[in-house]
């Protein structure tokens, strides 16, 4: 029997009694997951969805979610799970793309769902908090297993938005989500008795596979926290007593610098902190060893790899600024323009192969082409590989700055500009330049209650950086344009404003 949801069943059947979920003030042990799952795929029966029909969820990180998710994904349905904060118009399209049976929204962030269900006549079903989990819906019955799949059926279909055209749907199977668990789980060396914390939206791959499915993997306790607060994130991992919290780079630098009395002390039982989807600036990593004490890991993945390919291994004493290495089953190369592998530790696109890696972007044939070569899935991502098979990212092709012939991987500027004691956060960005073709510039967010001396900034980095890296363009602004992980979106950056405020 396989069923992306079989791994709850197990711990369900063995372990009864173990904690699985920590949301919302509640707690839920693995028998009570299933029950919980098993109505919400009632109820779900009961709406006229059932194999091989896709659920659109809008949903936060809640209970509800957990519950609503593994119900679809229970019955041989694909969940879509979208990002809360999408409008009515972005609804409406993932609606009819992915030929949505039902829309499910959670009441307080339901009002796009509701206008795009209506606009393309499609039935939803909102969640009020607590409506579902175990005993929750009236005497509707339980269902007694899931049902039984092949292995490489839809299990999810997660939009990526790239930077042209429509957002194209990664579709993952339930083969992908398992191995993703396995391997997740195994580099974080967790097992039954772990408690994993985190904040990260569910509907994006590195909550749902490299935290969730990994969690449930080895039947470890899930605590969830809805909204990220840099000082709530650390008293949960002090009143859970968690041993390991994924996040990405943002977040870490928050709590870094949250007013709070914790201290390493209250968090003695913290061993492990995954980080990913963004580069993490070696001075964070440092700087929150040293003041909470465990070693944040860096990962590193995307969603059509169903979230990590590559990541450190706590076990070893990392190789600085390096992603790791492949996790258990996953094979990465890095290949020049004509897709022939490059030289050790010279610099080209990454490209995958293993089992977490998509089966297809939905009903985009050509896209999918795109990114294929054999038996690589082409990232889109730039990076290097020495002979230990150790990877370092230093950007996306897309965001290489090219200044007068000279390449500038905004993250290496980055990565040194967080080390200057009144940064906060940066983004390096390329700025198109008339004789250079493109300059670097740098926008900036102060610490708090520091002034900054820009001169002071450009001759801090030109002492450690090569002269053509050095941002020649500055600004300061008070917050950086974010997305739901919390990583700094570029491309929303106002370049005009950049060129010309800086
Ligand atoms: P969107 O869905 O809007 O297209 P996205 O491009 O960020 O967002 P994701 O699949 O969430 O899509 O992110 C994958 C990308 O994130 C990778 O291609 C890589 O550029 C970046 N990334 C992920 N992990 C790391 C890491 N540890 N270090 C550096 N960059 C990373």
């Amino acid at each position: 029997m396989t069923n992306a949801v079989q791994n709850i069943w197990r711990h369900a059947d063995a372990t009864p009694e173990n904690v699985a979920l920590r949301a919302d003030g509640r707690t839920w042990t693995y028998d009570e997951l299933r029950a919980g799952i098993a109505r919400a795929a009632v109820e779900l029966e009961r709406r006229g969805v059932g194999r091989g029909d896709r659920v659109l969820l809008v949903v936060p990180t809640v209970a509800e979610f957990v519950f609503v998710y593994h119900g679809v994904l229970s019955l041989g349905a694909t969940a879509v799970t979208v990002n809360t904060l999408c409008t009515a118009p972005e609804i409406e399209y993932f609606l009819t793309d992915a030929d949505c049976k039902l829309a499910v929204g959670y009441r307080d962030v339901a009002d796009a769902l509701l206008v795009a269900a209506t606009a393309v006549t499609r039935p939803t079903w909102i969640l009020d908090p607590g409506s579902i989990g175990p005993g929750a819906v009236g005497a509707a019955g339980e269902r007694p297993s899931y049902v039984d799949v092949d292995e490489h059926d839809a299990a999810v279909l997660l939009y990526t938005s790239g930077t042209t055209g429509k957002p194209k749907g990664a579709v993952l199977t339930h083969h992908n989500l398992l191995a993703s668990g396995n391997a997740l789980s195994q580099v974080q060396a967790i097992g039954p008795d772990d408690r994993v914390g985190t904040a990260l939206p569910l509907f994006h791959v590195y909550g749902q596979a490299s935290v969730m499915a990994s969690t449930q993997h080895v039947g470890a306790a899930l605590s969830l926290q809805r909204r990220f607060d840099a000082v709530s994130m650390l008293e949960m991992a002090a009143s859970h007593r968690l041993t390991t919290m994924a996040g990405v780079p943002t977040m870490w630098n928050e709590m870094l610098h949250a007013r709070t009395s914790l201290s390493a002390h209250d968090l003695s039982g913290l061993r492990l902190c995954l980080t990913g989807g963004a580069p993490l600036p070696k001075a964070v990593s440092e700087a929150f060893q040293a003041r909470f004490g465990p070693r944040v890991i860096d990962g590193y993945g995307l969603t059509e790899t169903t979230g990590a390919a590559t990541a450190q291994s706590p076990a070893h004493e990392p190789k600085e600024g390096s992603v790791g290495r492949p996790v258990p089953g996953t094979t990465v190369t890095v290949l020049d323009a004509d897709h022939q592998p490059v030289p050790i530790g010279e610099v080209g696109e990454v490209a995958i192969d293993g089992p977490g890696v998509m089966r297809e972007y939905w009903n985009r044939p050509d896209a999918t082409a795109a990114v294929r070569n054999g038996r690589w899935f082409l990232t889109g991502d730039l990076g290097r590989m020495d002979a230990d098979g150790d990877l370092w990212i230093v950007g996306r092709i897309k965001e290489l700055i090219i200044r007068g012939g000279y390449n500038v991987y905004p993250s290496e500027v980055e990565d040194v500009m967080y080390g200057h004691p009144a940064v906060l956060e940066c983004a390096v960005i390329g700025l198109p330049d008339e004789r250079l073709g493109e300059e670097v510039a740098a926008v900036v967010v102060v610490q708090p209650g520091v002034s900054l001396d820009l001169a002071d900034l450009r001759e801090w980095l030109a002492e450690r950086l090569a002269a053509y890296k050095v941002p020649r363009v500055y600004q300061v602004c008070d917050a950086l344009p974010k997305g739901t992980t919390g990583k700094i979106l570029k491309r929303d950056i106002d370049h005009d404003e950049v060129l010309n405020n800086g």
